[in-house]
């Protein structure tokens, strides 16, 4: 199943699932990255793909990133 984000609706959601904010006005693709401002103040870029299905909604000093590699990208 594909859905479409748009911006409204990346922006609704960010608000919805997570403590951070999003920045960044214009989405143009799963490839972007988009930025975001993190609950403890700090900005940060992420693919909304990372965000949503990987689970990572805050920045990378409140959730380091995972040593896993391989899968993540
Ligand atoms: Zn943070």
């Amino acid at each position: 199943m594909n859905k479409r984000w748009t911006i409204d609706k990346i922006r609704t959601f960010v608000n919805n699932n997570s403590e951070s904010t999003l920045l960044s006005t214009e989405y143009h693709g799963f490839s972007q990255k988009l930025l975001f401002k993190c609950a403890c103040g700090n900005n940060f870029e992420k693919t909304f793909t990372k965000f949503n299905k990987s689970n990572q909604r805050k920045c990378d000093t409140c959730q380091p990133p995972k040593a896993s590699r391989g899968q993540e990208q």
